[in-house]
């Protein structure tokens, strides 16, 4: 009756094993699958979009002073130049150089 031990204890074992098996096939089930979205790539593209349409740089046109002529317009950076352009340039309709200022266009 030596063999009827072993049996049982060989029985024992498989059924402990086939537990600890379901337990962990269950487990790590859900744990798979969820790292491959990556939210970096949309914002960055989003973020060059805005850079090429807005920006820093506006358009504006350079009023004369005197005048009231919009006779030149360009592009300034708000970040490099946040105070109002005041620049001496000429004026055709009075054909000399006066002050202009910056206004917006439209
Ligand atoms: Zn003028």
């Amino acid at each position: 009756m030596a063999g009827s031990a072993l049996e049982n204890s060989a029985l024992v074992a498989q059924s402990v094993e086939h537990h600890h098996g379901k337990v962990g096939v269950s487990g790590s089930n859900p744990l798979g699958g969820y790292f491959f979205l990556t939210v970096d790539e949309p914002r960055r593209q989003r973020d060059m979009a805005n850079a090429k349409k807005k920006g820093p740089v506006e358009k504006i046109a350079l009023q004369c002073t005197e005048c009231k002529q919009k006779n030149y317009t360009t592009e300034k950076n708000r970040r490099n130049t946040p105070n109002k352009l005041e620049l001496m340039k000429y004026c055709p309709f009075e054909r000399k150089h006066t002050l202009h200022k910056e206004t917006k266009i439209k």
